[in-house]
């Protein structure tokens, strides 16, 4: 039994436990000596520290959706992975399969659900995703125009997109008579939705404060 939360908030919940290289029993040394920084004894380390991350893990996934899951892999997970390949071509990096295909799963949900109606296209999606998520520079009017997009339709898309997943709550662009934002007026986004989600299983199972 841990006496206090392994955690300190979800954030920092979300980000160990979507990292594969630090839920393994054999923590890389970085890590380790983060613990001892912290002066503490190391909760999140050895044996324990794998049965703790896998029932937290198995609390959030009890809880989450499929597509809440992915979005926070997204958010979450390593871009990249250390890559011991060996090979000439190797830069000692690799990108993450696991946030790979994540982007892609959101990627083909954004599509239906974000309403983006006529000419909507994975890979659209995917790059606005890959720009949002991994920081990658694409240029999205330059993708649109291969793909037979307008500008227009480029812009609209990823706006659509982009507010459908990370619309905060009571945003509006609308305003009631008396001038006041009409707060309920628009859906708040997937990915606040799904931290609040695993926010609270987390403190449910005791992980954070
Ligand atoms: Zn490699």
């Amino acid at each position: 039994m841990v006496e206090r939360p392994p955690f300190r908030h979800a954030v920092e919940a979300l980000t160990y436990l979507f990292n594969p290289e630090r839920t393994t029993c054999d923590r890389p040394p970085a890590a380790r000596l983060a613990d001892k920084r912290r002066s503490e004894p190391g909760i999140m380390s050895g044996l324990d520290g794998a049965a703790t991350a896998a029932s937290a893990t198995a609390m959030i996934k009890g809880r989450l959706t499929p597509l809440q899951m992915a979005i926070l892999t997204c958010r979450y997970a390593p871009v990249r992975l250390r890559c011991n390949c060996k090979s000439d071509c190797c830069s000692g990096w690799r990108t993450n399969p696991a946030w790979r295909e994540a982007v892609s799963y959101v990627a083909f949900d954004a599509i239906y659900q974000a309403t983006m109606g006529e000419g909507a296209n994975h890979r659209f999606a995917s790059a606005v995703l890959l720009r949002e998520y991994g920081k990658q520079k694409i240029a999205l009017t330059d993708l649109g125009a291969d793909l037979g997009m307008s500008l227009g339709t480029c812009t609209n898309q990823r706006r659509r997109l982009l507010d459908w997943l990370l619309r905060p709550k009571g945003q509006s662009d609308k305003k009631n008579k008396n001038d006041s934002l009409a707060r309920s007026a628009l859906p708040l986004g997937k990915e606040p939705i799904a931290f609040a989600a695993a926010e609270e299983a987390l403190r449910l199972g005791g992980f954070i404060e």
